[in-house]
């Protein structure tokens, strides 16, 4: 396979993100940053080639770099100020933490597997961002010393939402989340409205599973 150029990246990146409105995605904030995080960077090196497709690649470990399209509708769903503070569950290579990361004042993200934690850690090191805290960990529980948090994502495929982070949720944030069986989800974003969680049904899902104490055992 030959290595493609610099140039060759950008463009694919550049129609990748043309197709993703095409799809619906309408946030300019939300798709300048998919255009300005190099996801070639996420991928393993045999994938570098379809680094720009629209769909989901392994990151070793069992573990999936989500597919663009999902990372940009669930980006926009949580509807980001620049002054929010979110928790994300479920690091992997760290792609969808460096997009929150371009959004909001600072991210806290909990990854399970530790070695795909140091990974991502590195690569954001590399690529500048200051602005994330990383965890290993049962994200199930959430992040309890800073919460509440204005956004929740969880980018894994619950049994049921976890009570903790609807707990850490802040009145009037949004948590977005994969919920179902254990091959097929539907991605959910939850407001919570005057303490109560309200539902919006975003679309099917196939997540890996969200492995943890209020997750799958
Ligand atoms: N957002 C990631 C990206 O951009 O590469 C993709 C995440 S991958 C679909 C789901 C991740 O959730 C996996 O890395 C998995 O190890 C992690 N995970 C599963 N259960 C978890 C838990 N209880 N706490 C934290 N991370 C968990």
């Amino acid at each position: 396979m030959r290595w493609p150029s610099e140039e060759e990246l950008t463009r694919a990146r550049k129609e990748l993100v043309a197709e993703l409105r095409q799809k619906g995605i309408r946030d300019p904030r939300v798709l300048s940053a998919l255009e300005k995080v190099p996801r070639h960077l996420f991928v393993l090196p045999e994938f570098i080639h379809l680094a720009y497709d629209d769909r989901p690649l392994p990151i070793g470990l069992g573990q999936t770099i989500s597919q663009p399209y999902i990372v940009a509708l669930s980006t926009e769903a949580l509807a980001l100020s620049p002054e929010d503070r979110v928790l994300e569950i479920g690091t992997g290579s760290g792609y969808q933490t460096a997009i929150l990361a371009e959004l909001a004042k600072e991210v806290f993200t909990v990854e399970r597997i530790p070695e795909l934690s140091w990974e991502a850690q590195e690569r954001l090191r590399k690529l500048g961002y200051t602005n994330v805290r990383f965890r290993v960990g049962d994200g199930t529980k959430g992040w309890p010393e800073e919460a509440p948090f204005p956004a929740i994502l969880v980018t894994a495929a619950a049994p049921r939402v976890p009570p903790s982070l609807l707990s850490q949720l802040a009145e009037g944030g949004r948590l977005v989340i994969p919920v179902g069986g254990r091959f097929q989800q539907d991605l959910w974003l939850v407001r919570k409205e005057g303490g109560r969680p309200v539902y919006e049904h975003l679309c099917p899902v196939s997540f890996v599973p969200l492995i943890g104490e209020e997750g799958w055992r």
